[in-house]
């Protein structure tokens, strides 16, 4: 049976596969913490755009924003998911275009994971095509044996490997983004 996701749980069931926790709520605010006073020290003065990847960035996007310290600017993109599975399809599609007009702008691209590399580099093409002052990508998780394409992820909250979790805005079809803490899919 399908339970709603409440905090703090030591497994969760869906269907037949078995969660457990990965990363822990305090773990991953102290990492982001640390990210937000690195980003801040190398962009002062230099007024970036912040641009989140939608849907799974929202929750590392909001709190990063929390310890960013200079003045900066926010936007995001929303690109096609897994859909509801767990294997990318390897295909991605643009659903919603930026706002702000970045050419000339520093851009920091912030994603909740990256698997194969897909993503980014599709985001850092249509980006390229303003061209921007710079571009850099921050990523709260990088899966560094799955990457298949030739992406540089600057910042980087945890290296992780290739197992799916779920939670801080990472879903399983469409579901438990809002945990605090990032679980991972038990062997
Ligand atoms: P990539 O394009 O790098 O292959 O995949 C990036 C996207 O795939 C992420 O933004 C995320 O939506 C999804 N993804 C990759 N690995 C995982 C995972 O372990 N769990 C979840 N929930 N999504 C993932």
């Amino acid at each position: 049976m399908d339970k709603i996701a409440s905090q703090n749980l030591n497994e969760i069931w869906i269907g037949t596969e078995k969660f457990v926790p990965y990363i822990t709520e305090e773990q991953i605010q102290k990492r982001v913490e640390e990210l937000g006073k690195e980003i801040s020290s190398d962009y002062k003065a230099k007024l970036p755009i912040f641009i989140g990847v939608l849907n799974g960035s929202f929750m590392f996007m909001s709190d990063l924003m929390k310890q960013i310290t200079i003045n900066c600017e926010v936007d995001f993109f929303k690109l096609s998911s897994y859909g509801d599975a767990k294997i990318s399809s390897g295909k991605v599609k643009l659903i919603k275009d930026l706002n702000a007009d970045i050419t000339d702008r520093h851009i920091i691209i912030v994603e909740d994971i990256v698997d194969t590399g897909l993503s980014i580099k599709y985001i850092e093409k249509l980006i390229s095509a303003h061209n921007p002052a710079s571009m850099k990508v921050a990523s709260l998780l990088v899966k560094e044996d799955s990457i298949k394409y030739d992406v540089k992820i600057d910042y980087i909250g945890f290296r992780i490997p290739n197992k799916f979790v779920i939670g801080y805005g990472l879903d399983y079809a469409q579901k438990y983004r809002n945990l605090k803490s990032i679980y991972v899919l038990s062997e």
